[in-house]
């Protein structure tokens, strides 16, 4: 579960690592008031993707009317698909550095890590690698002080700002396990003329540790409407930006497909793992959250072992026909009753695949040449 800025850096300050002075609106009631108490302002948009400065999701302001004119936009924006419904404003912080400092668990080293930069601010992807630090973390002893002396050091940071930073992790490290998390995140974490202060904060907790933090942490839904509809199928389904909806049956081949569209030039409005053995009622149902997305195509790739290809075949026909689609599909199917299913289809004038290598070029090459209807043989 991912919190929101707001309230990251509220655990942030409870657990002793200073952040700017702020205060969270879900309208313009109180912003004057709050503006004139602290002066000069930041207005951040609270979602839930990164990158919110570059996406227009912070504004500055320095008096009251100025930061309720820029409230109003940021409450009224989208940022990545999302509505803003809060903001948070904080004092303006005069920043000297920006640094970068995070704590996660590096699933390949089963480890927990510690990464610091002295390049904070942007997309830490982004920077060199030998500009990040990185710190593995046995758990069985925790992270020690002189450690992060010695990571300062490595950072090149003096005086009270080796030591603020230095006791920033360690504090860091302990809300990273009270509160079972998968990821703390400051970025930048700010140098100023006296302090060192997390100006952004993330978050993201380990779900299967719910029972354990959600009394203390207010719960976060993340997911979108169309996600939420999927969930009550009991339908393995997610979102991305994408141009083709993806249906497959099984998360092994469903990752394949999509690494496919992205080898041959294309990439993903969304996917769906079906699972093995569904019905036919259940597979149009999924279809048919696919297609509510719009899409710019649909590939369907099956491999049928205990998912039956004329169940899938009849599931496709019952929706194409209720829908009156008139997006490009494209349909892979192999497997038990193949024969059967791909009959069913040639019935409707529709081709199947065999290949899922020429069913992907096939879906690539109907976006390309603008969009036929219902791929027919
Ligand atoms: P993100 O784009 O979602 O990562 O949002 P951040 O909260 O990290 O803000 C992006 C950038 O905006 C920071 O790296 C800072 O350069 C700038 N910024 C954010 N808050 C302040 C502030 O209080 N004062 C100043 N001067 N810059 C800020
Ligand atoms: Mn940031």
């Amino acid at each position: 579960m991912k919190l929101y800025e707001y309230m990251a850096k509220g655990i942030l300050l409870s657990n002793g690592i200073p952040v700017p002075m702020g205060a969270v609106f879900k309208g313009i009631d109180g912003v004057a008031e709050f503006v004139e108490k602290v002066g000069p302002v930041a207005i951040k948009s609270q979602v839930l993707s990164g990158g919110r400065g570059k996406a227009g999701g912070i504004k500055f302001a320095t008096d009251p009317q100025d930061t309720i004119t820029k409230v109003r936009d940021l409450l009224a924006t989208e940022i990545k698909g999302c509505q803003v419904e809060t903001v948070l404003i904080e004092e303006k912080v005069n920043i000297e550095r920006e640094l970068y400092l995070a704590i996660t668990v590096d699933g390949s080293k089963r480890q927990i890590v510690l990464l610091a930069s002295i390049a904070g601010g942007m997309d830490i992807e982004q920077v060199p690698e030998e500009q990040v630090i990185k710190r593995f973390i046995d758990i069985t002893i925790g992270l020690q002080p002189y450690a992060t002396r010695e990571i300062t050091r490595q950072m090149g940071l003096k005086g009270r700002e080796a030591k603020q930073t230095a006791d920033i992790m360690l504090k860091l490290y302990q809300i990273f396990r009270k509160y079972d998390a998968e990821l703390v995140e400051i970025n930048p974490l700010v140098v100023t003329q006296t302090h060192v202060l997390a100006a952004d904060a993330k978050m993201t907790l380990d779900d299967e540790a719910a029972f354990r933090f959600l009394p203390d942490v207010p719960y976060v839904e993340e997911k979108t409407a169309v996600e939420k509809k999927a969930d009550d199928l009991g339908i393995s389904y997610v979102e991305l930006d994408g141009e083709v909806g993806v249906m497959a049956n099984g998360a092994g081949i469903t990752m394949a497909t999509l690494d496919l569209l992205q080898h041959f030039g294309s990439s993903a409005r969304n996917f769906m793992d079906a699972g093995g053995g569904s019905s036919e009622k259940a597979t149009a149902a999924a279809l048919e959250i696919l297609l509510s997305t719009n899409p710019k195509a649909l590939l369907i790739n099956i491999f049928g072992g205990i998912t039956r290809c004329d169940d899938v075949a009849r599931a496709f026909v019952q929706v194409k026909n209720a829908l009156d689609l008139k997006l490009p599909v494209v349909i892979r199917l192999v497997g038990t009753n193949e024969d059967l299913g791909t009959a069913i289809l040639r019935e409707q004038g529709i081709e199947s695949f065999k290949s899922v290598e020429e069913a992907v070029t096939k879906v690539i090459s109907l976006l390309k040449g603008g969009g036929a209807d219902v791929h027919n043989s």
